[in-house]
């Protein structure tokens, strides 16, 4: 059944007018309809272009899953259901590029002791690996399968979920495993930090993470990330791990220069990775190596927030031309939110990203971040995967901040969340 949403004040399909020949009127009428169900391949490659793009007093079409219309109402085909937006904004459905979901426990004490002043302590994460090795997996699921609901109801509509609270083979393993339940973005983070148990065998650890617990994790996962820093591992031990996982067929993805300057960002350029994520504290040099490369710096300004660490400089890397993507980081730690619009909000109040910029690597940079093409946007034949707000635009997500706007949330073109139509 085919759905049209029209009446949209303000459509951000990410796909640009400027290379759209019939400005947006009809576009790509007839070329959609979704019949191979191969969103990838059909995806609208303008989105490639990596701008925001919006169109105003709009519609689209979606059918069998995806986006076969999108132009201006006035113009819009008739389809099987009309859905009338009454002038709200209709967005991509926000990609999450960086979460950490399989967990047990909770750390709001630490929290508040934070925000009290307390220096903050290295038992934190131990905590969470404790509390998750001794979760049954019911637990662990049901903590997983929350998360993930609260997520799309707040209209994430993708996302990656690594592992990395378990720290050994069977408890690495059961993570990835329960991740691949909820999302195809699976991320194998055995190097999140070294468990107590091998304290004075890093090495060891080490061999491990990039032998047995690979090989268990990798069936599950589509992602290989290491945390680069003092303190985690180093450029050296990185570089194995991220090796060891391409050569089991994992994709890389590094946790980057959050805490300081340091090797994450050129390891992970050197590794091909799809993303450098933090890139807090970064040289001259790691900007330069970041624009002249395929890698996405995905920023993280709900940890910064959460910790009063300082933010990332974005307009150093944006103007740059760094692609830049925005994500939550939901953990239990360093930051416990699991809203895309809060993270907006931030990019825009305190990285000083524009509306446009912020939205865009909450979407499309989002997807940049994962390799997909399928998402983060709304050209023809891209997954139907969007939210509408109740609100006339996007610039409402940071305008109006802490405030549920988020409507409606249609997922493979199916209302999943939100209000019914
Ligand atoms: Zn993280």
């Amino acid at each position: 059944m085919s759905t049209l949403i029209t009446n949209i004040g303000e459509l951000v399909t990410n796909v640009p007018e400027a290379s759209s020949a019939d400005g947006g009127r009809g576009r790509d009428k007839g070329s959609g309809g979704g019949e191979d169900g191969s969103a990838t391949s059909r995806a609208d490659t303008r989105a490639a272009a990596g701008r925001f793009a919006a169109l105003t007093s709009a519609a689209l079409v979606m059918d069998r899953g995806l986006i076969v219309w999108t132009g201006e109402a006035a113009h819009a085909p008739a389809a099987d259901e009309r859905v009338d937006a009454e002038g709200r904004a209709v967005l991509p459905g926000f990609v999450d590029s960086h979460a950490h979901l399989v967990f047990a426990g909770e750390r709001g004490a630490e929290f508040a002791a934070r925000m009290a002043g307390l220096p903050y302590t290295a038992g934190g994460i131990r905590s969470t690996v404790a509390a998750t090795r001794a979760a049954s997996d019911a637990s662990l699921a049901a903590n997983l399968r929350k998360l993930a609901a609260e997520m799309l109801s707040q209209g994430i509509t993708t996302f990656e979920c690594k592992s990395g609270y378990g720290l050994t083979v069977a408890d690495e393993a059961r993570s990835v495993a329960l991740a691949a339940q909820v999302t195809p973005e699976v991320t194998y983070l055995g190097a999140h930090v070294v468990p107590p148990e091998y304290e004075s065998d890093p090495g060891g650890y080490v061999d491990l993470a990039s032998g047995p617990m690979l090989a268990a994790c990798a069936p599950h996962a589509r992602w290989v990330d290491v945390f680069c820093e003092r303190g985690a591992f180093d450029a050296d031990q990185a570089r194995a791990i991220l090796a060891a996982g391409r050569a089991a067929g994992l994709e890389p993805r590094v946790h980057a220069n959050q805490l300081g300057e340091g090797p994450g960002v050129q390891v992970a350029v050197e590794a091909g990775a799809a993303s450098a994520d933090h890139c807090t504290f970064l040289s001259d040099a790691d900007v330069d190596t970041l624009a002249a490369s395929g890698t996405v710096a995905t920023l993280l300004p709900g940890v910064e927030f959460s910790t009063r660490q300082r933010y990332p400089d974005a307009r150093r890397l944006l103007d740059a031309g760094v692609r830049v993507a925005i994500a939550t980081d939901c953990n239990p730690g360093s930051c416990f939110t699991s809203s895309m619009p809060f993270c907006i909000a931030l990019a825009v109040r305190d990285m000083h990203m524009t509306t446009q910029e912020a939205v865009w690597s909450a979407t499309a940079g989002g997807a940049r971040a994962l390799r997909r093409d399928d998402v983060g946007h709304l050209g023809t034949g891209a997954r139907a995967d969007l939210i509408m707000l109740d609100a006339p635009s996007h610039a409402y997500l940071a305008y109006r901040p802490g405030v549920p706007q988020v409507a409606s949330v249609w997922q493979g073109g199916s209302l999943v969340a939100g209000r019914a139509w």
